[in-house]
């Protein structure tokens, strides 16, 4: 991996000049918490935060999204959307990156999801390391360090980031938009970036990642589920924020004169009551428990065993926006 370092008074103009070129979007503040957003000045980027509510998945894809729009005459007419403007997504944490991929393995694995791949394609992910706060559990998923799916991936070492060039794509941004020094010292400060945040994590899990599936083969009938569901209220805001969670719901729209119309899609939520319910009227999961099951058993049975990787990457955004944790924790 090449090394550079950019002056930590340089990175305002690095994003001012790439904002002059193209879309950015990245952390910034919002409503007393940091949000990714669109940017329009480098000085709205915030580097140094936790975690977001909503992680950056929404800029692959959104929360809401016209999918294609028909027109029924002689024959069926279907307009794809216009290709999406290139972006770059600045200041994403390593969890968030192990989710990218994690994400695009579901989105293009059978079936090639064209509105994500488009999306995907047109990206340039510049992250960004960070040191946990009291919820996250990321060392235990393996996620807490960046190995892959970045362009650039800067590292804040006090007067300097060090910049690890992850793609000739990460090369170019560089070379356009950055005043960039020789990397001298950046591995030794890489290092002891990461030992200390190493150091610093107060969550871990109490089994070994790889014991996970094999713990969960087990877990069928437990009696977990049911307790654990009793003070679940099914806001769905863990599915929501969970960057690994990409089920969504697909709608069609008719315009007055029946011959126009257009296909959307927005995310849904596996928790929601009516997640499993069918057209005839029977519910596939009507009780909690079997809900709150299956999100579970998602994650760590069904994807790994279909798509390979646990879909948890220990950001832990849905216990610490559930109200049952913060309910327990303040207790
Ligand atoms: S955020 Fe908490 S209360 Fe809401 S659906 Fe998820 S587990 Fe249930
Ligand atoms: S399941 Fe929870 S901790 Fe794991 S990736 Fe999703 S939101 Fe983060």
């Amino acid at each position: 991996m090449q090394l550079r370092l950019i002056a930590a008074s340089d990175m305002v103009p690095f994003v001012d000049s790439l904002i002059a070129a193209q879309r950015i979007a990245g952390p910034q503040k919002r409503a007393g918490a940091v949000a990714f957003d669109d940017l329009s000045a480098g000085r709205e980027l915030r580097l140094e935060y936790t975690t977001t509510t909503l992680p950056p998945k929404k800029f692959v894809m959104p929360p809401r999204e016209r999918l294609f729009s028909f027109s029924r005459g002689d024959t069926l007419e279907v307009t794809a959307p216009a290709a999406p403007e290139p972006l770059v997504l600045f200041g994403v944490h390593p969890c968030d990156l192990a989710a990218l991929q994690l994400l695009n393995r579901a989105m293009t694995d059978t079936h090639c999801d064209p509105n994500w791949a488009a999306r995907w394609e047109s990206l340039t992910i510049v992250g960004v390391d960070c040191m946990p706060d009291e919820w996250c559990f990321c060392a235990s998923m393996g996620t807490c360090k960046p190995v892959a799916g970045f362009d650039l991936f800067l590292t804040d070492v006090g007067d300097d980031y060090v910049v690890q060039i992850g793609s000739d794509e990460g090369r170019a941004l560089l070379e356009a938009h950055a005043t960039v020094k020789d990397a001298t010292g950046a591995e030794q400060a890489l290092a002891e970036f990461e030992e200390q945040k190493l150091r610093s994590f107060s969550k871990s899990l109490t089994v070994e990642k790889k014991q996970l599936p094999l713990l969960f083969t087990k877990l069928q009938d437990s009696p977990v589920w049911e307790a654990q569901a009793k003070s679940c209220l099914a806001c769905g805001t863990c599915n929501l924020a969970c960057p690994t969670c990409f089920c969504f719901d697909v709608w069609d729209t008719m315009e007055l004169n029946m011959r126009e119309g257009s296909r959307s899609r927005r995310w849904d939520g596996c928790l929601l009551k009516d997640f499993a319910a069918v057209a005839s009227g029977e519910n596939f999961r009507e009780e909690s428990s079997g809900r709150f099951r299956h999100r579970y058993f998602r994650k760590f049975d069904y994807l790994p065993t279909r798509l390979e990787g646990l879909y948890c990457v220990g950001c832990a955004r849905c216990s610490s926006r559930c109200w049952r944790t913060a309910t327990t924790s303040a207790a």
